[in-house]
């Protein structure tokens, strides 16, 4: 099994690629659920969805979130009734978030509505959101306010400075069923080159992931979300210096750590744009290579994902 540490949309771009070059069934993405908000009652869960929608070949292929053939009927009603909503759920995609919410509901756990929503999209690799529990990501601003990484991002557009990012919920939160033996029994762990401090920090945040991942036999192999020294989309930029992270290829490998030093990684794939970025990393027991990262075409991200292996010394 080669299981994956997921967000949203880098995520999904690598699982593409991946899922290119091995079965489906051989793969596992661990999902972030930090992002996820209830809104209008409805439970969203935007990486999860993210994954989903490009992996079936629905998502909106500008803004890759979303479903591409959508309309926005609803929200347009919700406006004319003076709702001004903030999160844009287009028609399609509410289907999505009823069937959620009403399974929720209905007493099913995240990962039981998420491995079934999976099946309806005819997706064969196993979806597992990290944990079950609600686990909520909290932006503190610099201005003294806590609010949802939902209302940072996306209600004030990244608008206020960073103070400190923290993970309401997840000191009691339990790996979902089949996540920490995703890890213990892996081929290879890869981290996709998702943001390290929303995406990734929340699925490293549940109690037993961390303790999983050190305990492993498998390598684990990430990929960097800098390229060329910026993030290629998203907000990552913002965030990484508010947890003492600098933001670069190498910046970003520190910060995870070499897995011998008690970090995460044994290894780090970084784009050739970033390739000076090697000798700053010189010091760090890490397997490295340095390739095309950039995945807006899927044979990029196919053979991104087949370095990623070789560094993992895994066959495809
Ligand atoms: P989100 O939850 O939708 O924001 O998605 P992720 O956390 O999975 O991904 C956001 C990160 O992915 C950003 O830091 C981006 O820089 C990075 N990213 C997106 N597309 C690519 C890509 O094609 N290549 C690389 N190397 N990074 C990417
Ligand atoms: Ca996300």
């Amino acid at each position: 099994m080669l299981t994956v540490l997921a967000g949203g949309v880098g995520a999904a771009r690598f699982l593409r690629g991946l899922l290119r070059v091995v079965p489906p069934e051989r793969v596992t993405a661990v999902v972030n659920v930090g992002d996820d908000v209830t809104l209008h009652g409805l439970r969203i869960c935007p990486d999860l969805d993210s994954i989903t929608y490009t992996l079936a070949g629905l998502v909106h292929p500008v803004q890759q979130w979303g479903r591409a053939d959508e309309r926005f009927t609803v929200r347009d009603e919700l406006t004319r009734l003076g709702d001004a909503p903030w999160f844009t759920l287009g028609d399609r995609d509410l289907a999505l978030h009823l069937h959620r919410t009403g399974r929720l509901a209905a007493g099913a756990t995240l990962s039981a509505v998420t491995a079934d929503v999976a099946r309806a999209h005819g997706l064969g690799l196993t979806l597992l959101p990290v944990t079950d529990d609600p686990v909520t990501t909290r932006i503190r601003t610099v201005d003294g306010r806590d609010l949802h990484f939902q209302e940072w991002w996306v209600r004030e557009r990244a608008g206020a400075d960073v103070a400190a990012v923290t993970f309401a919920g997840a000191d009691a939160a339990t790996p979902a069923p089949g996540v920490v033996e995703a890890l213990a029994t892996a081929e290879a762990v890869l981290v996709a080159p998702s943001n390290p401090v929303v995406s990734i920090g929340p699925v490293l945040a549940v109690p037993g992931v961390t303790a999983a991942l050190a305990a492993t036999p498998a390598p684990v192999v990430g990929v960097s979300p800098v390229i060329g020294g910026r993030v290629v989309r998203g907000m990552a930029d913002r965030l990484l210096p508010a947890v003492g992270a600098v933001t670069s290829a190498a910046g970003v490998a520190r910060w995870y750590g070499a897995r011998r030093d008690g970090g995460l990684l044994d290894g780090w794939v970084i784009d050739t744009a970033d390739a000076a970025d090697l000798a700053e990393l010189a010091d760090l027991p890490l397997r490295t290579a340095a390739t095309d990262t950039l995945m807006d075409d899927p044979d990029v991200a196919a053979a991104l994902a087949r370095t990623c292996l070789a560094v993992a010394g895994v066959t495809p």
